[in-house]
């Protein structure tokens, strides 16, 4: 053994203890591992938990990195012995589903490496003929991103409805919100990749260079290396952004006037609002974003109609001229009830970073740290309006789920990159977004229940979805899920992380 620290011991003893024999492992772990290595209940407490707060799994021990070596060692260790332990990197466990867990394993923390970079994790480069860029440590935060590049009047064109999301975490899922009809997903504007790969490697992959890594990454589910750093598109940012919310009482006019406003062709296109969004408003939706005068009126609507249907829009602007853009945007949209159409004028960080205001709020509540039975689907166009039927009207509705946060929106399958892991309905041009965002203190299993019927739904009718930031119980559900993306994704996992050991939480080939 190179050292005899009781962590070293500790550890080690975990490893015997994880293995199907008693044999003793010939495991050297390096000191300076070993001092960023911990073993406390407090560390595996809090590697243990996610937002979701529904998986609970615990770790041998969890990695403080201060170094991107640290990482490699720690994966060095695990590839070249012959009980290779499992790592997850952590961003900020926001998944809802133990994805950024190990059970057994070692969970990375990564937010640790800020001391390392020393104020180095956010670098811009570039200039306007050529085009601005950053270059991002894995483990930073994109509300930081946000700060940073704004103080050079620049920023990130695709966004996530949260901020405090890492680069890391959100780029082996998609990174979609608002703008993403737009520009794409937060995956498809990054230029290159740092990967730490399964087998300790670090390589820096581009669209032409080491391509099979580069594409498998991006949406990748942590499955082929660890991000370490990301080269981001960014672009002259705008100060302020008109922010609309505009009620419909039925769901053809709703859908209609979304995908009015997404159209590259129609006549409306030159008004293409920056964000679009949409929500349900059922009897229990919090009305914060509109005038108190107006809540009255809103209620009686929701009481009319049971749902009512809101597209959310922004655009950003810097000078006054802009305003004619909402004007022409208004007049291309046909079915919205008259008289309900509210406007909000923020600056460019305030909407971005609006979900922030939201956490504070619920923080303040205790209704932050509770379990987060979230469903994400992606519905392809042609069943959207039997989604509203059987999930919005037959199950939420008539079970009265009326106080849940549903998002939907669409997007445009144009603007994902067919190369890359991350996962969209086959075939149709558009597809919806449908988020059910609930939180429940005492009954989440309410929620995942009712979670499960609607996706009976979609199965016994025919609905070809896809998951979005999903948990699948078997290998043969994820296989599924990948479709005719599973072989090269199963061929890069033995390429790139043969013995298993990245992101276990996902239960891909962990199961
Ligand atoms: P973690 O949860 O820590 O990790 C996610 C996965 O990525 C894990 O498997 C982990 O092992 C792996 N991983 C983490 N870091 C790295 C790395 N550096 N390299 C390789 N793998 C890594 N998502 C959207 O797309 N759009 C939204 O609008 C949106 N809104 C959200 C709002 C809230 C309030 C919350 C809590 C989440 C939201 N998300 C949204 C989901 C979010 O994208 C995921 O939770 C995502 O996993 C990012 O969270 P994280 O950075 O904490 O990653």
């Amino acid at each position: 053994m190179a050292t005899s620290s009781p962590i070293t011991i500790y550890f080690i003893a975990l490893f015997v203890a994880s293995s199907i024999t008693s044999t003793m492992l010939a495991i050297s772990v390096p000191p300076e591992l070993t001092d960023n290595l911990h073993t406390d209940s407090g560390a595996i407490k809090l590697a243990s938990i996610d937002y979701g707060r529904i998986i609970k799994e615990k770790p041998f021990a969890v990695l403080y990195p201060s170094s991107l070596d640290d990482i490699r060692t720690l994966i060095n260790l695990s590839y070249s012995s012959s009980f290779p332990y499992t790592i997850a990197a952590k961003g900020q466990a926001h998944s809802t589903w133990g994805q950024a867990q190990a059970n057994k394993g070692v969970v990375v923390q990564m937010s640790s490496l800020n001391s390392f970079r020393n104020g180095t994790g956010i670098l811009i480069s570039g200039d306007r003929s050529s085009g601005f860029y950053a270059d991002v440590g894995g483990e930073q935060l994109w509300i930081d991103v946000l700060n940073a590049t704004l103080a050079r009047g620049l920023s990130p064109v695709s966004w996530t409805d949260y901020l405090y999301l890492t680069i890391g975490g959100t780029l082996s899922n998609a990174g979609i919100s608002g703008q993403t009809y737009r520009k794409g997903p937060q995956i498809t504007n990054v230029l290159e990749l740092d990967v730490l790969t399964g087998k300790g490697e670090f390589v820096t992959c581009t669209s032409q260079k080491d391509t099979e890594l580069f594409y498998a990454v991006l949406g990748g589910l942590g499955q082929f290396g660890i991000i370490t750093r990301a080269r981001i598109v960014l672009e002259p940012a705008k100060e302020r952004v008109k922010w609309l919310r505009i009620l419909y009482s039925d769901f053809s006019s709703f859908s209609t006037d979304q995908e009015t406003l997404i159209s590259t062709t129609g006549p409306s296109h030159k008004v293409m609002p920056d964000y679009l969004e949409g929500q349900l408003l059922m009897s229990q939706s919090p009305l914060d974003f509109y005038p108190q005068s107006q809540h009255q009126k809103i209620t009686s609507l929701i009481n009319q109609y049971g749902i009512v249907y809101l597209i959310e829009v922004a655009t950003y602007y810097d000078n006054k001229n802009e305003d004619k853009r909402v004007k022409q945007m208004l007049k291309s949209l046909k079915g919205f009830v008259h008289g309900f159409v509210f406007e909000k004028d923020v600056t460019y960080l305030e909407f971005l970073n609006r979900v922030h205001d939201e956490e504070i709020v619920l923080r303040k509540k205790g209704l932050w740290d509770i379990p987060h039975p979230w469903l994400n689907i992606f519905i392809p166009r042609s069943r959207i309006t039997d989604f509203d039927n059987g999930a919005f009207r037959n199950i939420l509705l008539k079970r009265n789920f009326t106080s849940s946060t549903v998002l939907v929106y669409p997007l445009l399958r144009s603007k994902w990159d067919e190369r890359m892991s991350a996962v969209i309905p086959d075939e149709e041009d558009v597809f919806y977004v449908v988020g059910f965002l609930d939180a429940s203190a005492d009954d989440w299993e309410t929620f995942d229940n009712r979670n499960k019927d609607i996706l009976q739904f979609c199965v016994n009718g025919g609905i070809k979805f896809k998951q979005y930031l999903g948990h699948h119980a078997t290998k043969e559900e994820w296989i599924n899920h990948f479709g005719s993306k599973w072989n090269t994704f199963q061929q890069s996992k033995a390429r790139f992380d043969p013995k298993m050991i990245l992101s276990p939480g996902q239960r891909i080939f962990n199961n």
